[in-house]
């Protein structure tokens, strides 16, 4: 299983070392000759420089939340923006190599069901993440507070597009580490999946996770699959867990068991009855039994939560999966009423 982005993205060594100098129009190219190390550093800074986006060009407007990598900003740039104001420390040089590579993580990923990125503020100290700013709500409200508007042809949909949006991510060997439905937007019948591979920042923006303590935000644990949960330790980095594109995959098992039922599963347990059970793999084959999906539903939960990771299916086969699910809605036959109830 190939983790953490591809091979053909260069590795944080290969970003340069002077933070902004790489940013400036003269391209090293011009004054640095021969050598493919310093075509290749050339070649990065030129796409950084491409995605760099001058502070002072951004309008900051009111804060919209916080979450475990920065504050999220409604904000302008050309049109209305999400700014992410990341904490890193931009004098510390291996910490802002790591943010530059999670922005050319960024860059290179075009897809409807995906959030557009529209660039990053690069020069120290004012490190943020510029990407498009979604107007509908959560995933995570939806299915809590609209989950009558939502049929089993709606519910579908969205799963698909969701898949869609995660098998492209992963044809570009992209891991996402921190699907949920908080991360997953809805708007006016389009799915946008956003803050893929955040995760690989944490090492550098969360200075508290080296208290030793075991942190686990509210709402994280749900969505991991098992051979995460049992490598995690006070003292193990988040960032060198165990994620994979299986465990993605698990991921969005519970995404599709909050469609269905609008709850997490197991949420009623305290968090180390939790961590216990989910660690185990016991938890998940109890929720199974007890929730009554119905047996396609049920398939594609249990393939997805599968306890070892080699189970379960790539997001490719999951779409052949939903695919196939019968079509059970009675008001297909309406077809009118159908779409006018798509005002979320
Ligand atoms: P979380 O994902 O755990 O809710 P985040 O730090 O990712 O925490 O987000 C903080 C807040 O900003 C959340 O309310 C989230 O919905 C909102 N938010 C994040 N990105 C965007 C965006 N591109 N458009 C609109 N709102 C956003
Ligand atoms: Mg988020």
């Amino acid at each position: 299983e190939s983790e953490e982005s591809g091979s053909a993205d260069p590795q944080p060594e290969d970003l340069d070392e002077d933070g902004l100098d790489d940013l400036r129009p003269s391209c090293r190219r011009e004054h640095k000759f021969g050598g493919n190390l310093h075509r290749k550093i050339s070649q990065n800074s030129v796409y950084l420089q491409e995605w760099n986006i001058p502070y002072e060009q951004l309008e900051l407007g009111e804060l919209i939340g916080k979450g475990r990598w920065g504050r999220v900003h409604r904000g302008r740039w050309h049109g209305e923006v999400a700014i992410r104001l990341v904490e890193v420390d931009g004098n510390n040089q291996e910490h802002l190599k790591l943010f530059k590579k999670e922005v050319m993580n960024y860059r290179q990923t075009r897809h409807d069901n995906v959030i557009l990125f529209m660039g990053a503020c690069m020069a120290p100290p004012h490190l943020a993440i510029i990407t498009s700013f979604c107007r509908g709500v959560t995933l995570y409200s939806v299915v809590r507070e609209r989950a009558s508007l939502l049929d089993n042809n709606k519910t579908k949909q969205i799963a698909q597009d969701i898949v869609n949006g995660m098998s492209y991510l992963h044809a570009k060997d992209i891991v996402h580490k921190d699907l949920k439905s908080k991360n997953i937007f809805y708007d006016t019948n389009k799915v946008v999946i956003s803050d893929f591979g955040l995760f690989g920042m944490s090492g550098v923006v969360d200075e508290r996770r080296r208290s030793s303590v075991l942190r686990i935000p509210r709402g994280w644990l749900f969505y991991l699959a098992s051979e995460i949960v049992r490598k995690m330790r006070p003292d193990e980095d988040e960032d060198q867990l165990p994620f994979s594109k299986a465990a993605d995959v698990y991921a969005f098992g519970t995404i599709w068991y909050e469609l269905q039922t609008g709850v997490w599963p197991l949420e009623q347990q305290p968090v180390e009855a939790r961590l216990w059970l989910l660690g185990s793999g016991t938890g998940i084959r109890r929720e199974l039994g007890q929730a009554h999906l119905g047996k396609e539903v049920t398939e594609i939960l249990s393939s997805c939560w599968s306890f070892d990771s080699s189970d379960r299916p790539s997001f490719t086969q999951l779409s052949d999966m939903l695919e196939k699910l019968p079509k059970l809605n009675r008001r297909l036959s309406h077809p009118g009423h159908f779409w006018k109830t798509q005002d979320l």
